[in-house]
């Protein structure tokens, strides 16, 4: 039975008036719209925590497995409108609002997004709660209360500034510490052996102690029993030095708690780039020892023994970031249970899997040993172990075979490699689309995929569709029920349904209606926010996801500066209007990136003072996009850029909202555009550049990028005009960049992307075809659901039953 979802208006409004009084002993028709979010955020927070106790007792009474997800980022956004929208409380909260003149709106708006990721990673680890909870798959995240989330992004002449993202007085009330269950975390020191006779004993001293306190907030699932939680930890100083301060040394005992504190002070700003500091080896090792310690405790509790834990615990390691978990429970099973190696490797393995993110080198984590065995010396030591037995074992598949050996080792050259340790000891490694799950095995693991082929697999991106369509999406959600019922609500895959309406006049212009009137409401919202005003009869085409060279935001760029020449050189041709959106941080350290913001914004600004060209293109820039944007953004949007150099971008879930919400992907054939291709049908997308061997074979040759400058008179064009740049303004060192090493190939693919921009063009001023790929677009979507994903990681790779 499904709890929860049946409370009258009086029923409810009763509630939101205890709880306003409790709270802030004031009536709904006194309260403000920031005292009734919180209002509704407690009700909510208190109903799932109920559920979930019920749901977890229930998985505990089945003998069930339970999902754990440790990730360094959970990139959450807002919480009320989705918590309320799964527990079917969306209807009776409006309703009593209403009689109050207030709008459920408007308290959504209170909310701060929950900014504790980066971008795709996080959110994906996001959407993953969701869908445990939907799928009815027991599942807890794992990760840092950050205090400072994801800067928040100003643009300030054309350049990026970082503002500290302070969001827990906001988004603090969805969370509810637990002091009593804290973990507490060993750093540094010095580790002592001895051997009584019987048994060999490690102690480690001298070591500094961090605690690790909890705090927990749930995820609803959408008409289903299951609630997932996310138990986030602190870092708190284990009660004030006062042997140190009454010797007078207070700063040294001030140092120290302020040290262990700023641990989960803030998160890393780099997305798919690692930043080698002791203060993020700390944040990963505090991560990773917390969970396990939490994960041990709980399972010792419920069964007095480490023995059956891979029965009953799935421990997922969502990139390399949380691998330190794994030395750890090696550590619980050696030093504080007593197993041999062989045991504690055995149930180890049998534990954990491991989802790999990127193949770019830049991101493969690796640690210097002398400081990962200052910082960690229980875990070196047992890294060490590792080592050996790994290279033993190696050894005995790759006889003589140095090389491959010392390739696939846990150390060498001086360095803790983190992917190596997954590989060696995870039961399944998976990529995030085909194509990457098959690159993984050629490329960057293609020995281990030699060694051990049965632990590779792949399972799809997916999203939190709800998000992106029932909450973000009312129209289009409506004319969906009207034509295909509300099946596609719980199941993504009845959106097929759609398919049958593809020739349907009626329906294809109802479609453009709803699209229409989004692209109003976003436009409006823009000049609300920001004073920026667009045309909604333009085509909107947009990009937005991080700043990164290998998503080759200046690709898109260039073709707009191409388009700028051709209008001024061409006043009267009939070109199709269109607006630019782009929205994107770039990481603060990331200077190439920050020149990329800087020329798209300079070329926004030479076009709005432009009157002849303004009419027919238009470039905005979002400032500070996150979670909420995108939801705001994706209704509205026409075309999905996704554009990145084939080989490099893993999966992108961005592709998919766009998707979702009926726009075209204009894409190259990358991560998994090349199943959106295939699910939609070729037609339905528009589809450029070289394909991956291509771009590798081009590699191999040696790729000069003046080649192809050469060839396309309309490249060089647009190269020497942004190297001269206006306004005083020049932008030189992309254009040099480009010239010289062009390291994601945005030349090579120039002339093809303008010539998909060009085709693109065409297929728009025909509204029943571009009405009927959008409408094949949503209707092909369910697959990219993130409901399917849990679905196959529970089967293939958690062996996760749901508990009915
Ligand atoms: C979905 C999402 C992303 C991922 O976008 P990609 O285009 O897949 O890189 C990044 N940031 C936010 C805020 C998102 O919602």
């Amino acid at each position: 039975m499904i709890l929860n979802t049946r409370y009258t208006k009086k029923e409810f409004e009763k509630l939101l008036t205890e709880k306003l009084f409790n709270e802030f002993a004031i009536d709904i028709a006194s309260a403000t719209d920031e005292q009734i979010y919180r209002a509704l955020a407690l009700i909510a927070r208190g109903m799932l925590s109920e559920k979930r106790k019920r749901f977890i007792a229930r998985t505990y009474g089945a003998n069930g497995k339970q999902v754990y997800y440790l990730c360094m980022e959970f990139l959450m956004g807002r919480s009320l409108k989705t918590s309320l929208l799964n527990l079917g409380l969306c209807g009776v909260a409006d309703e009593v609002l209403r009689d109050y003149s207030m709008k459920l709106d408007n308290i959504y708006e209170q909310e701060p997004d929950a900014g504790l990721g980066n971008g795709g990673l996080g959110r994906l680890a996001a959407c993953y709660l969701d869908g445990m909870a939907t799928d009815d798959i027991p599942g807890t995240g794992y990760s840092i209360l950050y205090e400072y989330g994801i800067f928040k992004q100003k643009i300030v002449d054309g350049w990026q500034q970082e503002r500290a993202d302070n969001w827990l007085p906001g988004g603090g009330v969805w969370l509810k510490s637990h002091p009593d269950q804290a973990v507490e975390v060993r750093f540094d020191g010095e580790i002592e052996e001895s051997w009584d006779g019987v048994y060999h004993h490690v102690e480690h001293k001298n070591y500094s102690s961090v605690i690790a306190v909890p705090s927990d907030m749930y995820v609803a699932g959408y008409d289903s029993n299951g609630v997932s939680q996310l138990r986030l930890w602190q870092a708190k100083a284990p009660g004030f030095d006062m042997d140190s301060f009454n010797a007078g040394e207070y700063g040294s005992a001030i140092t120290k708690s302020a040290n262990a504190e700023l641990i989960s002070k803030v998160l890393y700003p780099n997305d798919n780039h690692i930043e080698g500091k002791i203060l993020r080896l700390r944040q990963q090792y505090f991560l990773s020892a917390a969970s396990i310690g939490d994960i041990a405790k709980n399972h010792l509790s419920q069964y007095g023994t480490l023995e059956n834990l891979p029965d009953k615990v799935a421990i997922h390691v969502n990139d390399t970031h949380p691998t330190l978990a794994i030395p750890e429970l090696m550590r619980i099973l050696l030093d504080e249970c007593g197993y041999t190696w062989e045991k504690a490797f055995d149930i180890t393995r049998r534990t954990f899997a491991y989802t790999n993110h990127t193949v770019m080198s830049e991101a493969l984590e690796k640690w210097n040993e002398d400081i990962f065995k200052k910082t960690l010396p229980r875990i070196y030591q047992i890294c060490v172990e590792l080592d050996h037995r790994c290279r033993a074992d190696l050894e005995r598949t790759f006889p003589g075979d140095e090389g491959k050996i010392n390739y696939m080792a846990v150390l060498g050259d001086g360095q803790v490699r983190m992917a190596n340790i997954c590989c060696y000891v995870c039961h399944s490694i998976n990529g995030v689309s085909q194509l990457h799950s098959e690159i993984i095995k050629q490329s960057v693991f293609h020995d281990y995929f030699l060694y051990s082929p049965e632990k590779f697999t792949n399972v799809t991106n997916g999203i939190a569709y709800r998000r992106w369509l029932l909450a973000a999406n009312p129209g289009l959600t409506g004319l969906l029920e009207d034509t295909i019922g509300p099946g596609f609500k719980k199941d993504a895959s009845e959106l097929k349904k759609l398919e049958k309406f593809k020739a349907d006049k009626k329906v294809l212009s109802a479609l453009e209606d709803v699209k229409d009137a989004n692209k109003v409401i976003f436009a409006q919202h823009l000049k609300k926010v920001t004073g920026q005003e667009i045309d909604p009869h333009t085509l909107f085409d947009v990009q937005v996801k991080r700043m990164h060279e290998y998503k080759r935001q200046h690709l898109n760029a260039l073709n707009i500066a191409a388009q700028y020449l051709y209008i001024k050189n061409n006043p009267n041709a009939d070109v199709v209007p269109k607006t630019y959106i782009f929205g994107a941080k770039a990481a603060p350290g990331y200077y190439m990136a920050k020149q990329m913001i800087r020329l798209i914004c300079k070329l926004g600004a030479l076009i709005d003072a432009d009157p002849m060209v303004r009419e027919k293109l238009r470039v905005v820039y979002l400032e500070d996009y996150n979670v909420t944007t995108s939801e705001r953004l994706m209704p509205a949007s026409e075309v999905s850029e996704q554009i990145s150099l084939a080989g490099t971008e893993a999966s992108g879930t961005g592709n998919m909202k766009f998707m979702l919400n009926g726009a075209v992907t204009l894409g190259t054939l990358d991560g998994a555009n090349v199943e959106i291709a295939e699910a939609a049908g070729r037609e339905n997308e528009i589809i450029f550049g070289m394909l991956t061997p291509e771009v590798n074979d081009l590699k191999r040759f040696g790729y000069h990028p003046s080649g192809f400058i050469n060839n396309c008179p309309e490249a060089a064009e647009v190269l020497a005009f942004l190297e001269r740049g206006w306004g005083g303004e020049s932008f030189h060192e992309i254009v040099n960049n480009l010239r010289t090493s062009d390291p994601y190939m945005v030349m090579a693919d120039f002339a093809d992307y303008r010539r998909a921009q060009n085709d693109l063009s065409g297929l728009y001023r025909d509204r029943g075809v571009w009405n009927r790929m959008s409408l094949m677009n949503i209707a092909n979507a369910g697959i990219f659901s993130a409901d399917r994903a849990v679905n196959d990681y529970a089967r293939d790779i958690w062996h996760v039953k749901p508990i009915k």
